[in-house]
């Protein structure tokens, strides 16, 4: 199911704000501020407020079609949302994103956290920095030439 399906699906119309954020998302690998959407979105033309870029990220996350994220800086941005229980990995040096499927690998840390606190767990946020591939590939080239 595409995006725009998902959209209808759940009564909600392919608006014009809604289509040029998701657009936006889709094409970038980096978490987008919702400035960052509001300047691109100007530069390439159009004139969106900067509510109606908050409104339809609002929704868009609520339907799970982009998930906040936050840079390594504390910085928080969207990225386009997977299907199903996922986190997502942040790249410490370019900040490019990539997620993976939640599994319930966590559940000995949960059961841990539980007896230490008496809490009873019901959800988590979960999100991993590293270097991604093509900075690992960078990385090596700069040694080398050392
Ligand atoms: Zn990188
Ligand atoms: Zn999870």
């Amino acid at each position: 199911m595409n995006w725009q399906e998902v959209l209808s699906e759940n009564g909600y119309r392919v608006s014009e704000p809604r289509r040029l954020v998701m657009q936006l998302l889709e094409n970038s690998s980096q978490p987008l501020t919702p400035l960052q959407i509001y300047s691109a979105l100007l530069q390439s033309g159009n004139t969106l407020g900067m509510v109606s870029v908050y409104r339809a990220l609002e929704l868009l996350t609520e339907l799970c079609l982009v998930c906040l994220v936050y840079n390594s800086d504390g910085s928080p941005g969207y990225v386009l949302g997977m299907g199903g229980h996922h986190h997502h990995i942040l790249c410490q040096s370019c900040h490019k994103a990539a997620s993976f499927a939640g599994s319930e690998d966590l559940s000995a840390l949960i059961e841990k956290v539980e007896a230490d606190t008496n809490y009873r767990v019901k959800d988590h946020l979960l999100q991993l920095y590293g270097i991604c591939p093509a900075c690992q590939e960078k990385q090596s080239v700069r040694q080398e030439g050392n």
